[in-house]
């Protein structure tokens, strides 16, 4: 591997695969729609706005603001810890569990390293990979689902980690206990399995279960992730936690280094995990609102897949040009969804769960579309 050297420049130049690296693609947040009501739908946020308890502490802990926070965030990892019953001295606390993936790459691999990861996962992984040099290496999905064999048929000498998002995004498809023991099982025991558990929250299925246990189980090569922007609604205050070997605490540890998640962010996450009436809403909301959203869809004639996570994941016949007219129209009416090209999946589009009201008008307007498509064509 060589780094491009570039004499005489006129600027300070970045390396080469930071300069001309590729760009994270927020979904669309604000767009003009000549003043009336937009639905943000693209970011899969949480429709439940902020917890009143959590909006009680961010007040509270406005006044220490002088202070630095606690650079292990320890009461957050203890309070963690409790709720799910694991060792809080092996939790990682992170701004936002994509910061976690960006240490794992950096801190695990070099240029020239491999990570591999599912064919239609979450783009992160393959844009942070990029951004260090690292190549990311695809791994063919079945159905829209991650495959076990596919994911090791990948691996070679070079390869530093594996990420697996479960359930994934943009797919909102999981792999069962058993796939997940089988990949761990069969994965060369010096590659990081990380697997990416944004949305375990949101999920009660007898054949779904989280890895953490693994990680409990004592292998020193699997960590788990998880995040407070999902299902907590705390995406604005950039909090994530990673549970991980005991080996690996320390060299992340100086990847995230002092300070980096603010002491208003710990005790507001902390709140968050604490307020049980805002868990309880935001699993009955996401339950009885994806599968309303899968079904209508679905009754439409559109392919939808059996989405988990707090969005579904709609196929639009007619092609990539078909799915940004589609995108494109809905945004003219008001609601914010997200394509998924950069999953590998140029046709299709996903869109979060809302509000009832968000629900309810975004099916009207995807019914609407046999004859808006048709006039206005795939400009
Ligand atoms: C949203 C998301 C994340 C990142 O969440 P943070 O806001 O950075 O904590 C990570 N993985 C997946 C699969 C996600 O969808």
């Amino acid at each position: 591997m060589t780094t491009k050297i570039v004499s005489k420049s006129s600027r300070p130049f970045a390396l080469p695969f930071v300069e001309d690296g590729p760009v994270y693609t927020p979904g669309r947040a604000f767009v003009s729609n000549g003043g009336s009501q937009r639905w943000r739908l693209a970011s899969n946020e949480s429709p439940l706005g902020t917890s009143q308890k959590v909006q009680d502490v961010i007040k509270l802990a406005a006044a220490n603001q002088h202070l630095y926070p606690d650079p292990d965030g320890l009461a957050l990892a203890q309070a963690i810890a409790d709720k799910f019953d694991l060792d809080a001295n092996r939790i990682t606390i992170a701004p936002g569990s994509d910061s976690i993936i960006n240490w794992l790459i950096r801190g695990w691999a070099g240029p020239g390293d491999e990570i591999v990861y599912s064919a239609h996962g979450f783009q992160s992984y393959r844009i942070r990979a990029a951004t260090s040099g690292v190549i990311s290496v695809a791994a063919s999905e079945q159905g829209l689902r991650a495959d076990v064999d596919a994911l090791l048929s990948k691996v070679t000498e070079r390869t530093k980690l594996m990420f697996v998002a479960n359930p994934n995004n943009p797919t909102g498809t999981y792999l069962s206990p058993a796939e997940v023991a089988d990949l761990r099982a069969r994965l060369r025991s010096n590659i990081m399995l990380v697997m990416d558990e944004a949305y375990f929250d949101f999920v009660r299925k007898d054949d779904y279960a989280s890895s953490i246990q693994m990680v409990e189980g004592g292998g020193d090569n699997v960590i788990t992730t998880r995040t407070f922007s999902k299902f907590y609604g705390l995406a604005g205050l950039r909090v994530g936690w990673a549970y991980v070997p005991a080996p690996t605490m320390a060299p992340l540890g100086r990847m995230r280094g002092p300070f980096s998640v603010t002491n208003i962010s710990l005790a507001a996450a902390k709140a968050a995990l604490e307020d049980d009436d805002y868990a309880t809403a935001s699993m009955a909301h996401n339950e009885q609102w994806v599968t309303w959203l899968n079904q209508e869809i679905s009754a439409l004639g559109y392919r939808v897949t059996d989405s988990v996570g707090n969005f579904a994941l709609m196929q639009i016949p007619g092609g990539t040009d078909a799915t940004i007219a589609f995108v494109k129209i809905l945004d003219q009416k008001g609601f914010s969804v997200r394509r998924t090209d950069q999953n590998a999946l140029p046709d299709w589009v996903r869109i979060t769960v809302g509000v009832e009201k968000a629900n309810r008008a975004i099916v009207e307007a995807i019914k609407s579309f046999g004859s808006v498509f048709a006039a206005e064509g795939t400009k």
